[in-house]
């Protein structure tokens, strides 16, 4: 960390918007979840790192954070906390892998979806703990295309699938962890998804899972889902989802990348 915290400027008005703004969501997290763990993401990508600290500090302490550029995740990452459990939600690149595996509070990876990526992450967080034994393995979620839209990320539901789970579970033991399935699934969905209404793509997830489970001999409940976005979070808890992953509702809209700040 190169500044402390302290050192920050947060504006107290924003600090309590945001601190509304994550209490109304959690409410209606913790409404749906009816006693289940639901984690929430909060997603803070191209949102400055004040806005981050003031939910992370007193009085919120929310601690799991979402960010989808791998080079602005590790800037954060250097000026904040360590207490802080980040996400990496975006797209995965092989050649990012390495030095997101050495973030020491990197919790969790939602975009796996190719056996090299996995492999690639697994190796550099094995070296990182045999520095540091005190690092944690980096939680997994495998990325699923279920929408099949072609600009879509995703390893592609039914046999990739279940290879690739194979393969973080058998191959990548020494690095990660693997915690579910993921998936972002179609805007049109997204609009269309209430707490009644079904998401085709929560459905297909939710396939998914039955599928790797049965495949590999799992319990269906080792693996979570992550599903639900600020459009659609509540209908993807009412299918069963472990995690959302809420962005806008939390932080307001997000600037252009050009114009997004690290720091304000
Ligand atoms: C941006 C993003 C989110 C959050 O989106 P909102 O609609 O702002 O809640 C969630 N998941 C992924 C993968 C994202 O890229």
């Amino acid at each position: 960390m190169s500044e402390s915290p302290q050192d920050m400027r947060i504006d107290p008005a924003r600090a309590q918007a945001l601190i509304s703004q994550l209490g109304a969501v959690k409410n209606r997290v913790a409404a749906l979840a009816g006693g289940q763990n639901v984690r929430l993401v909060a997603v803070s990508k191209l949102k400055p790192i004040n806005d981050i600290l003031a939910l992370h500090q007193d009085p919120a302490r929310h601690a799991h954070f979402g960010e989808n550029y791998a080079q602005e995740l590790s800037q954060k990452a250097d000026l904040l906390p360590r207490s802080i459990q980040w996400h990496f939600i975006g797209g995965l690149q092989s050649g990012h892998c390495k030095n997101l595996a050495k973030i020491p509070n990197l919790f969790c990876v939602s975009s796996v979806d190719t056996p090299k990526k996995a492999r690639l992450l697994s190796t550099a967080r094995a070296a990182a703990i045999a520095a540091d034994p005190a690092l944690a393995k980096l939680s997994v979620h495998v990325q699923v295309n279920t929408s099949g839209e072609e600009a879509k990320s995703g390893c592609a539901p039914g046999a990739d699938t279940v290879a690739l789970c194979r393969e973080i579970l058998e191959e990548c033991g020494a690095g990660l962890n693997l915690l579910g399935l993921m998936t972002i699934g179609a805007i049109a969905r997204s609009k269309a998804t209430t707490a009644e209404t079904e998401n085709e793509d929560f459905v297909a997830l939710k396939e998914q899972r039955d599928v790797v489970a049965r495949e590999l001999g799992l319990a269906p409940d080792r693996l979570e889902l992550s599903m639900g976005m600020s459009e659609d979070f509540e209908g993807a808890i009412a299918m069963g989802s472990g995690e959302v992953r809420v962005g806008s509702t939390i932080f307001g809209q997000r600037p252009a990348k050009a114009d997004a700040k690290i720091k304000e």
